[in-house]
């Protein structure tokens, strides 16, 4: 039995607000209390939003660009209304700090706009080829898309992978995190509000293990799109590939900023602590690896220690400059990497997980002499914890840099823009940023990664690429 201040959160098929069989519960980060009951989607209800999704495919598909524009340009201007609205339960959900709540608030309409834009500089071809033969091709929709987000920007993130999609002419299913699933469904109403037809947008709540892998495995869907854990990825990947269905994965990263000799502390040491303290450390493309030139280490870890020892930790609401992490397991999961990090490196700062009020904090942490094999120099932590090694010259930047499983971004600090271009080309990732840390960059920026951070591209004129296929006419005249 659910506390009335609970609140509850009802899947979105086919323009209803539905309940379903069971429900699950989504905790405050902040307090570890129940924060919301919310339906627990499975397999029938899968079903039945891809059908619906389906269902609608013809009409949004043939729906004239000028108008599709229109539809997504009333759902931003429907969430900007909301902003506020939407920031404070991001805050809650997630228990990220409220200004980084509203920043995200502000991205997701940004998203609905700037598609709604560029869907109609999306085009065909006319391919020369013979004078008797007109040859062209048409860019169409895939159909039915599926998208399986995480709970670290649910904003953010339903935004950037639905709104392409919709762009492009596709009818959407969402399974949002089971961790935060309540701005997933908020985006959705708005949307119904908004006038986007029923059936367009689907979002079904649910753990990963069921309701997430029946959408993945479904055979009625056309296109996955995933953003999640390497792990889940490659498991979602191999269920899409049993119906041959085109999967984009936006995976990890072990992210590094790189400061040079000549660098701007100024400009670099806020942005540095910034990179790896926004949302705890919960971001894909946080900055957790820090390499430094040696001759600027010592001052360079120290202007990051001042920093980090002023750091104000609380509720996300409040907004703090570091809220908590998202689940007591994820604090388990970091609890485990400070551990490690002990035995492997030296502890500068941080490495206890204050109890206050029940909510899951992680002080902000550095790491320093941090060699390339431990474990905090190359997987994932997901907490607020910064590795920091130092580096010689340009090449063993680079070596260190690449050392990695993943590839999503990396910065470069450095006053000397030949260098600049020079390494920009040679680091192994999807993004580099020069002298700012873009921590995924805007809605124009196409995103993604290289090795295990994923493929395929979020964001950009390219993501709306990514959600349309090429058909081909050619005719003899
Ligand atoms: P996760 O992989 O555990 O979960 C992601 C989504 O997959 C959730 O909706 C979950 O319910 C679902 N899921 C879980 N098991 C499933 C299964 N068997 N079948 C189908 N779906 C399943 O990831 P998370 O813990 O929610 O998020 C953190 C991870 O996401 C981190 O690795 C982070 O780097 C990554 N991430 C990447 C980006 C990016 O753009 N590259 C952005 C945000 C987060």
């Amino acid at each position: 039995m659910s506390h009335p201040d609970v609140l509850t959160g009802r899947a979105l098929i086919g323009g209803d607000r539905v309940t379903a069989n069971a429900t699950f519960e989504v905790l405050d980060p902040s307090t570890g209390s129940p924060l919301a009951d919310v339906a627990r989607c499975g397999a029938e209800e899968v079903d039945r939003a891809v059908a619906e999704a389906r269902a609608a495919v013809p009409a949004w598909a043939d729906t004239a660009p000028a108008e599709r524009s229109r539809a997504l340009r009333r759902v931003a201007d429907r969430i900007t209304a909301h902003h506020d609205e939407l920031a404070q339960l991001e805050s809650r959900d997630t228990g990220k700090p409220l200004a980084q709540a509203r920043a995200d608030a502000t991205v997701a309409a940004r998203y609905f706009e700037f598609y709604a834009d560029t869907l109609q500089a999306c085009h065909g071809d006319v391919i020369p080829t013979e004078p008797e033969r007109l040859a062209y091709t048409l860019r169409e929709p895939y159909g039915v898309t599926a998208h399986i987000t995480p709970w670290n920007y649910p904003l953010q993130v339903t935004g950037r992978t639905v709104a392409p999609a919709l762009a492009a002419g596709n009818c959407c299913v969402l399974k949002p995190a089971e961790e935060a699933p309540l701005n997933a469904l908020r985006i959705g109403e708005l949307a119904l509000d908004a006038g986007l037809p029923a059936g367009t947008l689907n979002i079904v709540p649910g753990l990963g293990e069921e309701g997430g892998a029946a959408l993945a495995a479904h055979p009625g869907i056309d296109h996955l799109s995933f953003t999640g854990s390497a792990e889940v990825g490659r498991r979602v990947a191999k269920s899409a590939a049993d119906h041959v269905v085109p999967v984009t994965l936006e995976l990890g990263g072990k992210s590094p900023n790189l400061v040079f000799g000549d660098a701007d502390l100024e400009a670099a040491v806020p942005a540095i602590v910034r990179s790896i303290l926004q949302n705890a450390g919960q971001t894909c493309s946080a900055g957790s690896r820090l390499l430094v030139h040696r001759d600027r280490h010592d001052e360079v870890v120290e202007a990051v220690l001042e920093r980090f020892r002023a750091v104000r930790i609380g509720p996300g609401p409040e907004d703090p400059d570091l809220g908590p992490v998202i689940s007591a397991r994820q604090r388990e999961r970091v609890r485990g990497y400070l551990e490690a990090g002990r035995r492997e490196a030296t502890l500068r700062h941080g490495g206890g997980l204050p109890d206050e009020n029940g909510g899951f904090y992680v002080e902000p942490t550095l790491f320093d002499d941090v060699p390339p094999h431990a474990s905090i120099a190359r997987e994932e932590v997901f907490g607020p914890v910064l590795a920091v090694a130092s580096f010689e010259d340009d090449d063993e930047a680079v070596a260190l840099a690449n050392d990695s499983d993943y590839g999503l971004i990396a910065a470069l600090w450095t006053r000397d823009v030949g260098r600049a271009h020079r390494l920009a080309r040679r680091l192994d990732v999807g993004q580099v940023f020069v002298n700012t840390y873009g921590a995924g960059g805007g809605a124009e920026l196409p995103f993604g990664g290289v090795k295990g951070s994923g493929y395929g591209r979020e964001k950009g004129f390219e993501a709306l690429l990514g959600y349309q296929r090429t058909k081909t006419v050619a005719m003899q005249l």
